[in-house]
């Protein structure tokens, strides 16, 4: 088994489990995993996991993550405990790398805090979404960030700031090193809004986004990014008559071209290779090249 290294070097700490469950498109095999709950718990696993040269990867919510079916070789690490936790002061927002993005968008709005609404319905972490620059409607969390608690793998703690975090377009400096979002302290704003008027708001994102996403179905969001040219990559797929293509158990949505679903026992290989035909279609038709907003679990760019 390829995750026999990690097991025999600390049978007590990681458990087996099957990455299909803890990824949103349902895809992914055996590994093994941790789950820290402290800031110094995590700290003394990923030294050790260095120490014993055993890859690992934090994986939030696997909402925007393609897992290998065969399984991954290395340690999964979850954080959960106090660094899922989120709290309020006033403006501020402090939050755990490991916190619910919707739950803890939800609360904002309920206190009748505004910035955040537009994350209601995007199913990661808080974590995840500063990794990605996660956004909807315009806004994206970088917008809000005025700190950020990272743990370098060498055990160093650093606070950054936005500028320092290195955000774009669904990008972050995160993508390109190994550091941990620790946490992070969010300005909202509570001027000119009301917790009504912000539930409101967020009850009517989700049944939008209900109604314009295949959310019936196993999915990681949207597939592709944005173009330069801002051309919607669902328009550029269904313009090539891709919507409902399927490749094994994975096939383009004909609710939303931008989307794959799993139609049941879809594998990594199967999302792959429709990627790549894609990618492939659309170059062809338009002359675009479409860039992957999806990650593979563990890779860097
Ligand atoms: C139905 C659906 C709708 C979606 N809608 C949107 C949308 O509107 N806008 C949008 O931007 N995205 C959207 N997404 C994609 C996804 O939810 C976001 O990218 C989200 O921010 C990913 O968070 P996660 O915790 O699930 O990340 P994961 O998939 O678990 O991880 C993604 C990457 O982040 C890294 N990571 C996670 N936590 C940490 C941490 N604490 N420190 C360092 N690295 C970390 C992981 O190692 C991995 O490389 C959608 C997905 C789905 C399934």
């Amino acid at each position: 088994m390829i995750f026999d290294r990690a097991l025999n070097a600390a049978p007590d700490k990681f458990s087996v489990i099957q990455l299909s469950r803890f990824t949103t498109w349902e895809i992914g095999g055996p590994t093994a995993s941790v789950v820290v709950n402290t800031p110094e718990e995590l700290a003394e696993t990923v030294k050790f996991l260095s120490e014993n040269s055993l890859p690992w990867v934090i994986l939030g919510r696997g909402s925007n993550t393609l897992a290998p079916t065969e399984g991954w070789h290395g340690v999964v690490v979850f954080l959960k405990g106090e660094l899922a936790e989120f709290s309020f002061d006033r403006s501020l927002l402090f939050a755990g790398g490991g916190t619910h993005l919707p739950s803890m968008a939800g609360a904002a709005c309920s206190k009748g805090l505004a910035g955040l609404v537009f994350a209601v319905g995007i199913p990661g972490t808080v974590g995840g979404a500063i990794f990605m620059n996660a956004g909807a409607y315009g806004s994206s969390i970088s917008e809000l960030v005025e700190e950020v608690r990272v743990l370098h793998p060498c055990g160093s703690i650093e606070y950054l700031t936005a500028e320092d975090c290195g955000f774009d377009y669904r990008f972050s400096r995160f993508q390109n090193d190994h550091s941990i979002v620790l946490s992070v302290r969010l300005r909202l704003s509570d001027k000119a809004e009301n917790s009504d008027i912000l539930r409101k708001e967020a009850r009517e994102i989700l049944q939008m986004r209900r109604q314009k996403f295949p959310l019936h179905a196993p999915n990681a969001g949207s597939v592709f990014r944005r173009p330069d040219n801002g051309s919607p990559p669902g328009k550029l797929i269904e313009d090539c008559g891709l919507k409902g293509y399927k490749l094994g158990g994975a096939m383009v949505s004909t609710v939303h071209a931008n989307f794959i679903e799993n139609t049941g026992g879809a594998t990594s290989s199967d999302v792959m290779k429709l990627i790549e035909f894609i990618i492939h279609r659309v170059r062809k038709a338009s002359g675009i090249t479409l860039r992957r907003e999806i990650r593979k679990l563990g890779e860097l760019i």
